[in-house]
């Protein structure tokens, strides 16, 4: 058996000097883990749809001394897709984590609901993942030195929901699709493809849940073993994890980020 060496244990966190691509950077979650990754000294390359706030958010990061650049790209796109990979090796070289946190939900009853508007979700949530994994992979590849993938997905992917026939359906979707991606990628290239499942997380959307005096804020509690509502930074940790060599045995999974209310 290999003796444990103090450096091996040192350097299992750090993302220090990679260059990730952080999707839905604009986002409540998104900017937040793109902002943990460049604080821990990630080169992070900024993407969404909203060039206003990417820049607000890379002017912010330069400001605190940390590498951001800013990429428009719109996720389930493949020509915006591949343009944003050859703008990340072009301005850092190389991409070590991706990290996929845009997302869009319409609740509708399917009765109510076009073909046109669930298949406009469907790309959002499940299509766009495909598409950014998926020319991201192919660069990984040609580098030759392995990678990080983190998909974020939802709690919803495993449990159907009144409205979500496509938001669940998605969800569920991206979550296999991870399984398979690591099947792909992990053993014969090096690279590991997670996701987490959040629940309940602040948000512009989500803000309104969190009135501690509304009866939606007391039920959701009672299935919250954590004892309150997740918060941007309560992602930080996981995604850093996810993407840094203490998660190396970890691959095809999806893992729980709903405060205990899988179990509860
Ligand atoms: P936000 O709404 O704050 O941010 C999501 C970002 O996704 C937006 O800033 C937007 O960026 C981008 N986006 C919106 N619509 C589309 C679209 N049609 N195509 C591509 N990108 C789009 O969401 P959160 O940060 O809260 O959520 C991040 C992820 O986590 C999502 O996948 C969401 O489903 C998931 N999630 C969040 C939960 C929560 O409680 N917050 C709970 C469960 C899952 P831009 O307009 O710049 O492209």
């Amino acid at each position: 058996m290999a003796k444990l060496e103090k450096k091996f244990v040192e350097n299992l966190f750090t993302i220090e000097g990679k260059v990730a691509i952080v999707t839905g950077a604009t986002g409540a979650l998104g900017s937040t883990i793109a902002t943990g990754y460049a604080l821990a000294g990630a080169k992070v390359v900024l993407t969404g749809r909203n060039e206003g706030k990417l820049q607000a958010l890379a002017a912010d990061l330069k400001e605190a001394g940390c590498e951001a650049a800013v990429c428009v790209a719109d996720p389930s796109n493949e020509e915006s897709v591949k343009a944003l990979v050859k703008f990340a090796v072009d301005t850092y070289g190389e991409i070590n984590i991706l990290t996929v946190a845009h997302g869009y939900n319409k609740a509708q009853n399917i009765l109510d609901q076009s073909v046109a508007d669930w298949q406009y979700v469907m790309d959002a949530d499940c299509k766009s993942v495909y598409v950014v994994c998926k020319y991201v992979a192919e660069q990984m590849v040609a580098q030759g030195k392995g990678g990080k993938m983190i998909v974020v997905t939802s709690q919803r992917s495993r449990a159907g929901m009144a409205g979500y026939t496509a938001y669940c359906t998605s969800k569920g979707g991206a979550d296999l699709m991870v399984q398979s991606m690591a099947c792909d990628l992990t053993a014969k290239y090096g690279i590991n493809v997670n996701s987490i499942n959040p629940a309940l997380f602040r948000s512009e959307l989500t803000e309104w849940m969190f009135d501690e005096t509304s009866d939606v804020y007391k039920n959701m509690l009672k299935r919250m073993p954590i004892g309150r509502l997740g918060e941007p930074h309560d992602f930080v940790g996981m995604s850093i994890f996810l993407a840094s060599a203490a998660s190396d045995f970890l691959t095809g999974g999806n893992y729980d980020a709903t405060g205990g209310y899988w179990g509860c």
